[in-house]
């Protein structure tokens, strides 16, 4: 039986190579190929043979490859046609030609779907990505049918015909002569014998791979099974002679060896294998990144940083990290997301410029000032002259005192504006040097309408950045960020520009949306070297490395496996169907990586954070990883109890804080003020929101209600959720209209006329249009979908009334005041009158047992009667009754019809469609009756007593404090 040969996974794995190198074919290696998952270990080996002083130089060094560099190699000496390797720009747009004569062929789902190149894109980058990784396994997909309603209708229909996609695919890529690397690997792995009498050539060994794609294997196999490579695992030695005692993460191995018919030999050439039975481990718990960091940094004092890698499975800590640690000679090994890189800010600003302009020369002033404000533009220092940080300063003070929109080619700096020694020749070279940036990120993008424009235009701000003169140039200071920039100039800019799409038109939303994405998707690879130092690397990066010290930061669950993202075209229950590894592989993957490098320590620190994330919009509770979950219960076991934080080897971090003393905000009402609220009193109708806003929180009443202050105009990025609310509710009143005065089954209609009025208006609407256009299509999409989801819960019902305007006096002391409410529907229902409200927000809904709560409504009265305005009340009636709202327009409605509603309700759209009731079964028609023509009046006229009564107006902070507009003024802020 073949053997594959197995090096103890505490051993030091390249070392132990070196040595069977050296035993197998003495120092004759130059024709020795070595392929690793990965290029690193190469270096080490290098490194390895020239400091071993019983190895002769000069000497040949064997030669080492990523099996990712090799494969080409080998396609081209088997198929010496010049193939040419396309980009994912390329493959996108030749798969949206294949689904576009799909889509005229008429058949399927996808002849229903427009297909359009604007709105394509991003599909057709997930659709290339899927077929490479096709590739990458030999397999052909199948078609998966019947998704409609499970998965987005372009992914179900796309997944529908993914055979017929896949067999075009593969044979347009032969007609133009074009390849990827899943194909070369593919093609490699079908081609056996070509691929021996080319492996013959060399000795080559198969180093540390652990979980292969379909092709690995069977080009690995073809090559073991002829005799023409040695594999050599790094894993658990008990694989050998005690599989079932294996560490569970080898389990990928044991397969290899049971699918190859192997045997497993483990090799006596082992280098240094740790003597202890197990790494001295301790667990560091923070709350947060920087408890962590702090704790690095007093683990690291002292030492030399020899032998030392700090892991950092999320890449993007890299620059926190980089700050904490200690002033040593310190190497990075790790791909830098560009999307975290100060040069992104930049892109992603220039992006902004145009997406909320209002055309050429009308740019919109808060995205200017970050424009002036980023690093970049301050450093620039025009030939002869200083940094542009001072006249930047001078321009944004301006801005600020200008419009919302402006054009910034036309400021002309005042006199005031220069130092009071600048010449003529300085101020010409500053404000050209500023124009020259305003053009390059402003003018020059505006008129940009393909790949290729946009790439140059973007070559066009990398002019600005470096300038011509080396000698001012500041960039060397800051290493990351040039090579950040280089990746820009080098990789992604010709990418953008050199594919076959690059001249094509696109709207300028799809172009940034592309380049976004692309961005996104860019890792900046940094490959230590000297060898020495401290190294800092991914998890990805450690492979096959050994350190004695070892520590691993934020090792949380969404880190360490970490979380999928989730794939609309894909989604991860379908992968299995199609015989792709899926999230338990990438698990099992990471969860080999992490207990192999610490197969190898003598001693490792886990930090990770216990607590809130709050990271974006779903960010929620953190969790130590599953592998340290594991750990934790091995040590647990051990000792035979429980180990708590803070005890044995958990240690958590903590930092003595003192709490911020909470002071509510008081404003004392002047005579002035006084005036002012009486005035309104009298002449303004009072809404329910008036009402609301003053229950909530008296102080931001005032604001809003008694000065002049406005909220701040600002971009809502996320869409505008009040002008959403109107379309919603316009769209709702309009398609209703027809069936008024009717008995209907509204859960019976067609909802499409429905959706497609949504579409119109949301389509039509600004703010939509400022949106980025993946936010626009999930805007739109689950807008359909939850109109759809709300008609089929409507039920049966008669629809008497559709935004009914009511208008009714009520006197309030000495005053009679004018109440106002629109509302939205009121029904005739089996059990009587019932008034809805929509709401695409929240819903303050009562407290249960409110309304048959005597004393409290006594008290309330009791509230109104005296003479002082009681605030304690006050707080505990927004607490039982956080909105006057639906019992305002059940009382309005009675006011004004002479008839008790039977109830009330707000129907949520931001789900399902249901509704949620002022009053339960329970309540008898004698509660409700009190709650509207009795409770109500008293709420209101507490209410509005206290308004007048108070001397005062006090803060009551509480979670609407979030997006309070007044927060600025108000000491809880
Ligand atoms: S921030 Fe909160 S406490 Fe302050 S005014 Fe606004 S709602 Fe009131």
């Amino acid at each position: 039986m073949q053997q594959v040969t197995v090096i103890d996974w505490s051993a030091d794995f390249v070392a132990t190579l070196k040595r069977l190198l050296l035993e197998a074919h003495g120092t004759e290696l130059r024709d020795v190929l070595i392929l690793y998952p990965h290029q690193r270990p190469q270096r080490h080996l290098q490194e390895f043979l020239a400091q071993d002083p019983e190895v002769p130089k000069p000497l040949f060094l064997p030669e080492g490859l990523s099996i990712n560099e090799w494969i080409p190699h080998l396609r081209q000496e088997m198929d010496p046609r010049p193939l040419r390797t396309v980009s994912l720009l390329d493959r996108a747009g030749m798969l949206f030609d294949i689904v576009q004569d799909l889509h005229q062929s008429g058949e399927g789902l996808l002849s229903r779907l427009p297909v359009e190149r604007e709105h394509f894109y991003p599909w057709g980058v997930r659709l290339a990505e899927l077929l490479e990784e096709f590739f990458r396994h030999g397999r052909t997909p199948a078609n998966l049918l019947h998704l409609s309603g499970e998965v987005q209708p372009m992914a179900a229909a796309l997944l529908e015909q993914l055979a017929a996609i896949h067999e075009q695919y593969e044979k347009m890529l032969e007609a133009k002569g074009w390849t990827t690397p899943g194909r070369d690997a593919c093609f490699v792995a079908s081609h056996p014998e070509e691929l021996v009498a080319i492996a013959k050539e060399k000795q080559i060994w198969i180093a540390g791979f652990y979980a292969l794609t379909g092709t690995e294997n069977a080009i690995f196999e073809t090559l073991w099974k002829a005799d023409a490579a040695r594999v050599v695992f790094h894993t658990d030695p008990a694989i050998v002679d005690e599989p079932d005692r294996a560490h569970w993460t080898c389990k990928e191995h044991l397969r290899w060896l049971k699918r190859w018919g192997a045997k497993a030999e483990l090799t006596d050439l082992a280098v240094s294998p740790r003597t202890a039975p197990r790494p001295d481990i301790q667990f560091i718990e923070g709350f947060d990144l920087h408890s962590q960091l702090r704790e690095l940094e007093k683990n690291m004092a002292g030492t030399d940083g020899h032998d030392t890698a700090v892991v950092v499975p999320d890449t993007s800590s890299l620059m926190p990290v980089l700050h904490h640690l200690p002033d040593k000679d310190i190497n990075i090994s790790m791909g830098y997301p560009l999307s975290h890189s100060n040069l992104h800010r930049l892109v992603d600003i220039i992006l902004r410029l145009q997406e909320t302009s209002q055309g050429p020369g009308r740019y919109y002033w808060r995205e200017l000032i970050n424009l002036l404000r980023h690093p970049y533009i301050k450093m620039l220092t025009p030939k002869g002259t200083v940094p542009l940080r001072a006249i930047l300063r001078e321009f944004e003070k301006a801005i600020r005192r200008g419009g919302k929109y402006l054009n910034p080619l036309e400021w002309v700096p005042q006199t005031e504006n220069w130092p009071d020694d600048a010449d003529d020749a300085f101020k010409t070279a500053q404000l050209e040097g500023l124009h020259e940036v305003l053009r390059a990120c402003c003018t020059a993008f505006e008129s940009v309408n393909s790949l290729a424009g946009l790439g140059d235009a973007l070559l066009g701000v990398a002019d600005v950045l470096l300038p011509e003169d080396e000698g001012s140039s500041q960039w060397h200071k800051f290493p990351i960020d040039a090579e950040c920039l280089f990746r820009l100039v080098k990789e992604s800019i010709p990418t953008l520009t050199d594919s076959q799409i690059s001249h094509d038109t696109y709207s300028p939303s799809v172009l940034y949306s592309i380049l976004r994405q692309f961005i996104n998707r860019e890792r900046v690879p940094f490959e230590a070297e000297p060898l020495s130092g401290l190294q800092i690397m991914g998890i990805l990066e450690s492979r096959l490395l050994r350190f004695s010290h070892v520590h691993i930061l934020d090792a949380t669950d969404d880190k360490l496996p970490g979380s999928t993202a989730y794939d609309p075209l894909l989604p991860e229950p379908l992968r299995r169907e199609l015989g792709l590894p899926d999230h338990r592989h990438r698990s099992l993957v990471s969860a080999h990586n992490f207990h192999r490098l610490l197969a190898g320590a003598q001693d490792v620190c886990i930090y990770y954070r216990n607590g809130e994330d709050g990271a974006g919009a779903l960010g929620g509770k953190s969790v130590r990883s599953r592998f340290v979950e594991e750990l934790l219960w091995e040590e647990e076991k051990r000792e035979g109890h429980l180990i708590e934080p803070g005890t044995g080897p958990v240690k958590t971090v903590s930092f003595p804080i003192r709490g911020i003393p909470l002071r509510e905000t008081e404003i004392e009402k002047t005579g002035t003020i006084q005036n002012r609220l009486l005035d309104m009193l009298h002449k303004r109708s009072l809404s329910p929101s008036l009402l609301d806003s003053y229950l909530r929180c008296p102080v931001m009443f005032f604001y809003k209600y008694l000065t002049p202050l406005k909220p701040l105009d600002e971009v809502n990025e996320a869409g505008d959720p009040a002008e959403l609310g109107t379309i919603v509710h316009d769209v709702l009143h309009h398609f209703f209209l027809p069936y008024r005065g009717e008995l209907t089954n509204l859960s019976t209609l067609d909802p499409a006329d429905l959706q497609d009025e949504f579409t119109r208006r949301l389509t039509d609407s600004k703010f939509f249009k400022q949106m980025p256009w993946d936010m626009r299509e999930g805007l739109n999409l689950s807008g359909r979908e939850r109109l759809r989801r709300f008609l089929k819960n409507q039920g049966t019902t008669t629809i008497l009334k559709l935004e009914e305007k009511i208008d009714q006096k009520t006197p309030i002391g000495d005053l009679n005041i004018l109440l106002q409410g629109t509302l939205d529907r009121v029904d005739e229902r089996a059990g009587g009158i019932t008034i809805l409200d929509y709401k695409t927000g929240g819903m303050p809904m009562p407290k249960r047992g409110i309304w048959t709560d005597i004393d409290f409504w006594d008290d309330i009265a009791r509230g109104y009667e005296q003479e002082t305005a009681d605030d304690e009340l006050l707080v505990m009636l927004a607490e039982k009754l956080p909105s006057l709202q639906l019992p305002l327009y059940a009382y309005l409605y009675y006011l004004e019809n002479g008839v008790v509603p039977a109830n009330a309700g707000w129907v949520e759209l931001r789900t399902e469609g249901m509704e949620s009731e002022l009053f339960s079964d329970a309540d008898s028609e004698e509660i409700r009756e009190d709650a509207i023509c009795e409770y109500t009046p008293r709420a209101l006229r507490f209410v509005l007593s206290h308004m007048l009564k108070t001397p005062v107006f006090t803060s009551t902070p509480g979670h609407y404090c979030d997006w309070c507009p007044y927060g600025f003024a108000c000491q809880k802020q």
